[in-house]
């Protein structure tokens, strides 16, 4: 049996966008950068599977919607592995909204000021500062 080379495989099995399933062009690093894209978690890791140009913006929005709380001054809230984060694509989370909400209200603390202020460790997600009522 003859060997198959990386281009036949390329060939056998075309890289599609996994929303509309249209196989993407991949001839050249140019396709890469402009027609081939990927979308974000909530804690901005990339997730699995490439869009056309078409569906990214649809996709992205979906999965955000997916995790979207509600707006706060302006800022988005998500929810993230049982807890909340005050953008999209930030590392951390809070346990609680009003937590998240805090965090909006003094968004000129660093969030090290912010493990600071915190008992916790900085690699657990964060309650800080004084709950109100
Ligand atoms: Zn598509």
């Amino acid at each position: 049996m003859k060997s198959m080379t990386f281009e036949d495989w390329k060939k056998n099995n075309p890289i599609k966008c996994k929303c509309c399933k249209e196989v993407l062009p991949t001839d050249t690093f140019e396709n890469y950068a402009k027609d081939i894209h990927k979308i974000t978690n909530v804690d901005g890791a990339r997730l699995r599977g490439l869009y056309c140009t078409g569906c990214v913006d649809f996709a992205q929005a979906q999965i955000m919607n997916e995790s979207f709380v509600e707006v706060y001054k302006g800022n988005q809230i998500y929810r993230k592995q049982g807890g909340y984060t005050p953008y999209w694509g930030c590392n951390y989370y809070f346990d609680t909204v009003e937590d998240c909400r805090l965090r909006i209200d003094h968004n000129h603390l660093s969030i090290v000021d912010l493990i600071m202020m915190s008992n916790k460790s900085p690699f657990q997600s964060l309650s800080i500062g004084e709950k109100e009522g």
